[in-house]
This record gives C-alpha cells, sequence and structure tokens, in this order.
C-alpha cells in the first residue's frame, strides 16, 4: 500500500496509489498521520476506505506529488553503510553507524528542481532508502525497533562534494536547499520488508548505481537501535539510511551532476523520484 501525499490544484491531500490512479484518503474520519501508519487497524481502515471510493480515482497524471514528510523534524544520515560503497572507497566496515545531519528544509518533491549552488562544482547523487519514524523512540532495541517505524520512502541524499571535503565535516555540503528530493510515496512498515529491496539510481537515463538493501552493514532495526540508544526519535523524524556504491565522486573519471541533468532514485516497492538539476542562476 503506497501513500501519497499529493495536490491537484488545492492544498496537500494523502491519497493511496493504486497503479496509474490516486485514491483520495480526504473521506476518512481521521488524519493520515505518522503515528496512525503504525497501527495495523488505521490501515486495515485504509485498505476498505480505498475499496469503497475506487470510483473516485485520480488519474496519476492529474496531480502533483509532494514530499510525504516536508518538514521532518530532523533528518539523521548514516554514512557508509553499504559493504560495495565502503569497498570503493578502500574503507574498512565500520564497527557502528557513522552518522551525520542533514538540514530538514533541504527536502524538495519529487519532480522540483534540485538547484545547482553556483558557488559548488561537485554536486553528486546518492539513492538511500527513507526509513520515516512514527512513534518516540528512545532505547529501543533492534528488537521493537520496527513497531516505531510508520514506513520507508525513497530519497536522493544529494552531496556538494567540495563543501563535504573542504569542510572537514559533512552538514553545508549536505544541507544547501533542495538536496534532500523525496517520495514519491511512503509505504508502511507493515507493508514492506527494508531488508530486501533493489535500490538503483539513473542520471540521464543512465544506471548509476544499482544494489539491493541486503548489503546494508547495519539494517533497519540495528540503525534505530543504535540512534534511539542517545537522542529520542519522534514521529516525523527521518533516518536516510545510507547508499550504495557507484556515486559519482568515486568514478573514474568523476561523473558529478551538472544543470540539464535529469536523476531517478528508484526504489522497489516505493517507486521512482525524479527531479532536474537546473543551475542557481537560472531559478
Ligand atoms: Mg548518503
Amino acid at each position: 500500500m503506497q501513500f501519497v501525499r499529493y495536490t491537484n490544484g488545492g492544498g496537500p491531500e494523502w491519497g493511496v496509489r493504486l497503479d496509474e490512479e490516486i485514491v483520495p484518503l480526504s473521506g476518512l474520519r481521521e488524519d493520515v498521520s505518522y503515528q496512525q501508519l503504525t497501527d495495523p487497524g488505521f490501515l486495515q481502515v485504509v485498505e476498505n476506505a480505498v475499496d469503497a471510493a475506487s470510483s473516485h480515482a485520480i488519474p496519476v497524471g492529474d496531480v502533483r506529488f509532494l514530499a510525504p514528510v516536508p518538514r521532518p523534524g530532523k533528518i539523521i544520515c548514516v554514512g557508509l553503510n553499504y559493504h560495495d560503497h565502503a569497498e570503493e572507497q578502500d574503507e574498512e566496515v565500520p564497527e557502528r553507524p557513522l552518522l551525520f545531519g542533514k538540514s530538514p528544509s533541504s527536502v524538495t518533491n519529487p519532480g522540483d528542481p534540485i538547484v545547482h549552488p553556483d558557488d559548488l562544482e561537485e554536486v553528486d547523487y546518492e539513492v538511500e532508502l527513507g526509513v520515516v519514524i512514527g512513534r518516540t523512540a528512545k532505547n529501543v532495541s533492534a528488537e521493537e525497533a520496527r513497531d516505531y517505524v510508520a514506513g520507508y520512502t525513497a530519497i536522493n541524499d544529494v552531496s556538494g562534494r567540495d563543501a563535504q571535503f573542504d569542510d572537514g565535516q559533512f552538514f553545508r555540503g549536505k544541507s544547501y536547499d533542495t538536496f534532500a528530493p523525496m517520495g514519491p510515496t511512503l509505504v508502511p512498515d507493515d507493508r514492506l520488508d527494508p531488508a530486501n529491496l533493489d535500490v538503483a539510481c539513473h542520471v540521464n537515463g543512465e544506471t548509476k548505481q544499482s544494489s539491493n538493501t541486503e548489503e546494508f552493514i547495519f539494517d533497519v532495526p540495528a540503525v534505530v537501535e543504535y540512534i534511539s540508544g542517545f537522542t529520542t526519535l519522534r514521529p516525523g523524524d527521518v533516518i536516510s539510511t545510507g547508499t550504495p556504491g557507484g556515486v559519482g565522486i568515486f568514478r573514474e573519471p568523476p561523473e558529478l551532476l551538472k544543470p540539464g541533468d535529469t536523476v531517478d532514485v528508484e526504489i522497489e516497492g516505493i517507486g521512482t523520484l525524479n527531479n532536474p538539476i537546473v543551475a542557481e542562476s537560472e531559478i
């Protein structure tokens, strides 16, 4: 079941995507929330409502998809979390998750431009599985971690490598406005196995990254356990779980994003997130 946030001219709405149609959820008695997505009873209500309302479905082409978490409380990213990405950098497998922050205001919608800043030369792509927190989590064990997860989305962890490497820490390079495209759907934890999903990134239609989340060094439960062991996770927080090998900066020669390119980030069961690269001076 793929939840979507979208607009068809008015304010943002929630719906469920069925192939090439969206069933609006505006008639539900209770609002869609990240907390509700952790409740199997609510998901059943939604399934019944979708069956009943399928005659009100809207063609996908009539809506504009919006990021499912437009204002995350925080975005915590995991670095070096795929075996193949550690190998391409000749890095040892880390003993614990390597974490960094990405500004919540870097989120942008499916289809909207990724703005290539004039002061950066090395803008790169990273397909990542995004974990959306649904319940307040502190000191949660790996065994119970998924009870706290609302669901999963796709994130492009766009990265300004020159800023990242020049600063010696990640925050600026990861946090330029529009550097966190997110979507196009949010799939409840109950309906997706995050440990076995194909992930890919294509630039101008050419495949640059192709892997599977079974390559994770730290899986979703381990990451939630680790993070909730030192900070409180709240509904609407997002964890971006790291990227596989094939990023532009470690290609020989490097292949970085330039204005005019389009990037597709694709995750099995979630869909394809497509964004054009536009120069800051063109905005
Ligand atoms: Mg990343």
